[in-house]
């Protein structure tokens, strides 16, 4: 353990950050609000927290260091909490949506800027802090975008009104980013720029256009193995966990073949959705003599650093949120990264030493790549974040202090959604109507608290909130490669001829009924792990009725008003089968088809609703519902008389 510990000692001092230390917290003592750059993997997110504490500039209240992404406010507060020698949940401690591991002694608070944002409504002051880091600020989140106004009003106010108060310090963390829009944003505010450890890279691109980009990494990794030393890490850049999945089978299989004419080789996935336990698992070491390869999303683009990394494969795609403010439509898309995040991406190879990076693009295409990403703030639908903004009592959005504006056009479409989901009134002003209230109170997508809130009136509550749960979730079931069609014939007994929402809901009760039962589970492929959350999520979206005193109802089985109930809150996402047997969207008349993964592929139901759009080769609707075209018009007149 000693020795543990000690190697930790090392490694924090071996940090860029560490040289910086003093500089740090003189230039934080003296700031309200400060903007530290610094390369990825130098050490802002896990040590500059503890240098603040150290030096006690929280004074004796909360530091809140937000992140975007869930997977990196676990991990990194687990790894500051074993630096800091406490257990999770005490002085160290995280808070992200659903799972609150923090108790009235924790000082070093590592949350999604989502929950900031929503501790917001509650106290727009943000009392309990002393110290907000916006970390991670690159990213440009549509929280994270959302929470600068709301921190700098919240200093603001803070300053003005009490002396006695504690102040607010505000820092802004980030790997390089557009600094001169931040700065003058936050008040012509100094910038600390940490010396990172950059190595020399070397850069190959692709002679040719690849149009299957994974096979082409597949290709990659291996010429890499073959040559390589095996202490040297690989780390490839993919879009999603299908493919990454998919990809780390193909990588295991074909290593296995090369038994004897290569090193030996571990792989490891990594994208968002994965349990924190096995995320940790790319952190610990492998074997001596065997190769590291990695394959990941973009969260190992900044967020989380893994060390011995000496290759980079960049595919130079992400999976991305699109939303179109003219057609109203939200998709889920693979696109090109920018540049900006390829080059993030190649500087993770030379981190320790001289490393290579493999882009799997030709150098013509990285030209074409849009110089920086776009702020999520500007190709999202808002709704969900207008649904907040309202409920902290901000109601001039198009004024509002955004660091770069979203269109008028977005922030129309969303009140106007807002407005069909009854969550808002144009009166002189826009405000939350009762049900609006409500709806903010829940962590959800404005359409499943909508859902939630129809269901109390339809005596369907307990069986809504299961299937809440289930779409707040990852996937219930897998579909391991080699044993799909296995997987498919085990669960066919909980299809239902109604839909996925409705097959959702039965596998979720035979996981009830089984006690989770490990064997069950296997036989059934049903993912334990997220079925398991999908309960704790639903008591938690329980306890949030309760404190609403909503009556608990249960429809006994009838799925008329169950999925009733969804179309109270999903009419936005319908498709309606034509003559020719496709199916066109009634909002915008896109064309569309239920995705491979729904009990209803192969089945022609007149009227659907679905839960997203994917867009791969085709356009897909995926979670899909049959539903009777009259609830539609009945749950609200006035959207389909529109049309
Ligand atoms: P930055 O925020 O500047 O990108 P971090 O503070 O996240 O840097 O990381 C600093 C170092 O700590 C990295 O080199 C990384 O390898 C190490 N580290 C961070 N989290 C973990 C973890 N969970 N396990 C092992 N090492 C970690
Ligand atoms: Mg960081």
């Amino acid at each position: 353990m000693n020795e543990k510990l000690h190697s930790l000692k090392k490694e924090q001092q071996e940090l860029p950050a560490y040289r910086a230390r003093k500089q740090i917290i003189q230039h934080i003592q003296r700031l309200r609000t400060a903007i530290i750059i610094g390369e990825t993997g130098s050490g802002k997110t896990t040590q500059v927290p503890q240098y603040l504490y150290d030096a006690r500039l929280h004074q004796n209240a909360v530091i809140a260091i937000t992140q975007p992404r869930r997977v990196a406010a676990i991990s990194i507060a687990q790894r500051v909490s074993e630096e800091k020698q406490c257990n999770l949940g005490e002085l160290v401690g995280y808070n992200v949506r659903f799972d609150n591991m923090t108790s009235a002694c924790t000082k070093l608070k590592y949350m999604t800027d989502g929950m900031l944002l929503r501790e917001a409504i509650l106290d727009p002051l943000l009392k309990k802090y002393s110290i907000v880091i916006l970390d991670e600020a690159h990213e440009r989140t549509i929280h994270t975008d959302v929470l600068f106004g709301v921190v700098k009003a919240a200093q603001k106010k803070r300053n003005s009104l009490n002396r006695k108060d504690v102040s607010l310090k505000i820092i802004i963390m980030s790997a390089t980013m557009d600094v001169d829009n931040f700065s003058s944003y936050f008040g012509s505010c100094p910038v600390l720029y940490l010396e990172g450890r950059q190595f020399p890279i070397k850069l190959y691109y692709s002679p040719e256009h690849q149009s299957d980009y994974s096979f082409a990494a597949l290709v990659t990794v291996f010429q890499i193995h073959r040559q390589a030393s095996p202490d040297e890490g690989i780390l490839v850049f993919l879009t999603g966990q299908e493919e990454i999945e998919a990809t780390v089978k193909q990588i295991w299989d074909i290593s296995k073949e090369l038994a004897g004419e290569a090193p030996p080789l571990c792989v490891f996935p990594l994208y968002a959705s994965q349990p924190p336990i096995v995320q940790l698992r790319v952190f610990s070491p492998v074997p001596k003599g065997t190769r590291k390869v990695i394959v990941a999303t973009n969260v190992a683009e900044t967020s989380l650093t893994i060390k011995g990394i000496k290759y980079v494969v960049d595919s130079g795609m992400v999976k991305a949120k699109l939303f179109n403010p003219s057609s109203g439509l939200d998709l889920l898309k693979v696109v090109r990264t920018s540049r900006a995040q390829a080059v993030q991406r190649t500087g993770r190879a030379g981190r320790e030493s001289p490393g290579s990076c493999y882009r799997l693009y030709t150098e013509q295409e990285f030209d074409q790549f849009r110089p920086n990403t776009l702020p999520e703030i500007q190709r999202c639908n808002l709704s969900g974040v207008l649904l907040q903004m309202l409920a902290m009592g901000i109601s001039d959005i198009v004024n509002f202090d955004f660091i770069d504006k979203p269109t008028t056009q977005s922030i129309i479409n969303a009140l106007d959604q807002l407005n069909f989901l009854g969550a808002v009134e144009k009166t002189d002003k826009i405000q939350l109507t009762a049900v609006g209230k409500k709806m903010a109170a829940f962590p959800l997508d404005p359409r499943l608290a909508k859902v939630i809130l129809v269901a109390k009136d339809m005596n369907c509550l307990e069986e809504i909130l299961s299937i809440v749960s289930i779409l707040s979730v990852d996937s219930l079931v897998y579909n391991p490669q080699t044993r799909r069609e296995e997987a498919v014939a085990a669960r066919k007994k909980f299809e239902s001829a109604e839909g996925d929402f409705m097959t959702y809901l039965n596998i979720l009760r035979s996981f009830k009924a089984s006690a989770g039962n490990k064997k069950w589970c296997r036989e059934n492929f049903v993912n334990s792990k997220n079925a398991n959350m999908a309960l704790e999520v639903r008591r938690q979206l329980r306890g949030i009725c309760q404190n609403q005193g909503m009556q608990f109802t249960s429809s006994a089985r009838d799925s008329n008003a169950i999925r009733k109930c969804l179309v109270g809150g999903f009419f936005m996402n319908a498709a309606e089968l034509d003559k020719d047997g496709n199916y066109l969207t009634l909002s915008t008349r896109k064309l569309c088809s239920i995705h491979p993964s729904s009990s209803l592929f192969n089945c022609k139901p007149a009227y659907v609703i679905y839960n997203e759009l994917v867009q791969t080769t085709k356009c897909y609707m995926r979670d899909v519902c049959v539903v009777d075209p009259d609830w539609l018009y009945d749950a609200v007149p006035t959207y389909f008389k529109k049309k």
